[in-house]
């Protein structure tokens, strides 16, 4: 486990207040693999094994039937995918995101009012708070720890149109050096060329 970094920057991003514990109960199918009974297993960067309690993000873009991408990411790695972000990407994201989003009182409110129906947490863009639109493409995150997901201010969904607004914050240097990031990783090329680009984790 090398997550004390990470803990370190979560902590930043919400000014160091104590969260009350969230709920957490089974991964919902919609955050299971394309095509799979069973939740992700494995870490899509490095391989590490995720079922023996260990904390992962898990990551979709879908359209449609169509899942265009899917990935499950161990803290590490995608504490390492952050860090590949400039100073000035990672300050505008933010900016874009606190500007938009008040993921404490999300949090909060999900602690107040728990749900078992993984739609009151996915439906709607977290971002714009319109209902996604699932013929267009949109991504879903989760947080998860080992079998367990985390029912706080994640699970969320993100609308395509919100998606490329924050693309566009990413500096060229950004974009190229997550590129040269994917490149590390021994991840199928049809996979890598889909996420190039992208900001995985924001
Ligand atoms: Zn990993």
């Amino acid at each position: 486990m090398c997550n004390d970094d990470f803990d370190d920057n979560l902590e930043d991003d919400f000014d160091g207040e104590d969260w009350p514990l969230p709920q957490s109960g089974p991964i919902a199918k919609a955050f299971y693999p394309f095509d799979s009974e069973e939740p992700f297993t494995t870490c899509t960067m490095c391989q590490k094994d995720l079922s023996d309690g260990t904390d992962y993000i898990i990551e979709k873009a879908r359209k449609g039937s169509d899942v265009i991408f899917e990935l499950a990411m161990c803290l590490s790695c995608a504490e390492k995918m952050r860090n590949q972000l400039s100073k000035d990407s990672k300050e505008r994201i933010e900016h874009y995101m606190n500007e938009r989003v008040d993921f404490e009182a999300r949090a909060q409110h999900f602690l107040d009012n728990p749900s078992d129906n993984i739609e009151d947490y996915i439906g709607h863009c977290v971002v714009t708070g319109v209902a996604i639109d699932l013929n267009e493409e949109h991504q879903i995150y989760s947080y998860c720890t080992g079998n367990e997901m985390i029912y706080s201010a994640m699970p969320y969904a993100m609308s395509g149109a919100v998606m490329e607004e924050i693309q566009e914050l990413l500096s060229p240097e950004t974009k190229q050096e997550m590129d040269d990031f994917m490149d590390q990783y021994l991840i199928p090329d049809d996979l890598r060329d889909l996420l190039k680009g992208r900001p995985v984790f924001v």
